[in-house]
């Protein structure tokens, strides 16, 4: 029997969660949507009901679990498992320990990273950054997200917070973002802020746009909207408005990769997935024209390959050699 391997990705509005083969093929996958609003008690509860799910199914298929790893929002005390960063998606969840919740609850061992390092380890086992040591993994979505491998290793930092590019300061004196700072990228490259700003030009009809239809009767624009109607339509609004999200990104991703000089840069989430290859060339020749030596003129941008299951599978891997 192969060795079977269970992870469980935490995020505010889904939990996603199954097993894997230690060549990162998922063997099952679930969704569930997340009680990360009710409680903290609650949310704990609801992880060790996931994580009972998995240990039975592996059971079932006469594999027993090593460990279940854990991604989840926040700053992660590594060791202790207790969650030390404030995750604005979750309230509540900074007092939290996960790890030492599960394990009792579990009897085996847990472990438990952040979510965006957790995305960065699938990628580089088994994704789109294969083969590469030195990568800059990064989520585009609700939020922006960040997490790092150099030298072949997860980067964590000294208190667990590294990679967090989101919160890369992109405008002095900006936008206040939900870590309690100004300016961050996260604020200005966000499927959040692509939303808001591409309603506004609409709205403010100071372009013409195919978009008015759906607001005047009273829906929300998605990011497949906007998208669609930039790439497809070239409509001037829409554009606008993701020409704004790539260049604040492509900001913030550059200041990160003068100090890391990565091989390659990683981006998934929900913008790349509608935006599709036409958005990641933009990022990729705006970071071209922000490199500074040659080392940095060489890196590469790539879409992300596994998708949303990026997050549960690398939990899986946490204790793997990596
Ligand atoms: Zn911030």
């Amino acid at each position: 029997m192969a060795k079977i391997y269970a992870g469980i990705d935490l995020g505010g509005t889904s939990i996603k969660y199954g097993l894997c083969r230690a060549d990162g093929s998922v063997v099952n996958a679930h969704v569930t949507a997340s009680k990360a609003n009710e409680s903290p008690d609650v949310l704990l509860a609801q992880l060790a009901d996931c994580a009972h799910d998995l240990i039975s199914e592996a059971e079932e298929m006469g594999a027993i679990l090593e460990y279940v790893g854990l991604g989840t929002p926040g700053t992660v005390e590594r060791d202790t498992g207790r969650i030390v960063g404030i995750s604005p998606n979750i309230p509540g969840w900074e007092k939290t320990n996960p790890k030492e919740y599960l394990e009792t609850r579990l009897g085996i061992p847990v472990y438990i990273d952040n979510d965006a390092n957790t995305v960065a380890l699938a990628e580089y086992l088994f994704g789109a950054a294969r083969g590469f040591s030195d990568i800059l993994a990064v989520t585009v979505g609700t939020g922006v997200g960040g997490g790092l491998i150099l030298n072949g290793q997860l980067y964590r930092g000294a208190y667990g917070a590294a990679g967090e590019i989101g919160h890369v300061t992109v405008e002095a004196d900006g936008e206040k973002c939900n870590c309690g700072r100004f300016g961050c990228m996260e604020r200005y490259a966000s499927a959040t802020k692509l939303v808001s700003l591409a309603t506004n030009y609409v709205k403010s009809g100071s372009e013409k746009s195919l978009l008015r239809k759906k607001l005047d009767s009273g829906e929300k624009l998605t990011v497949g909207d906007i998208f669609g109607a930039a790439y497809e339509k070239s409509d001037p609004a829409a554009l606008r408005a993701v020409d704004f999200c790539i260049k604040y990104l492509s900001i913030g991703l550059a200041s990160v990769m003068v100090i890391i000089d990565p091989q390659l840069v990683v981006i998934g989430g929900g913008l790349p997935d509608a935006g599709g290859d036409r958005y990641i060339l933009e990022i990729k020749s705006a970071l071209r024209e922000k490199a500074i030596g040659p080392g940095t003129a060489q890196f590469g941008v790539e879409r992300a390959t596994l998708g949303n299951q990026a997050g549960f599978v690398g939990a899986a891997m946490l204790n793997t050699p990596a």
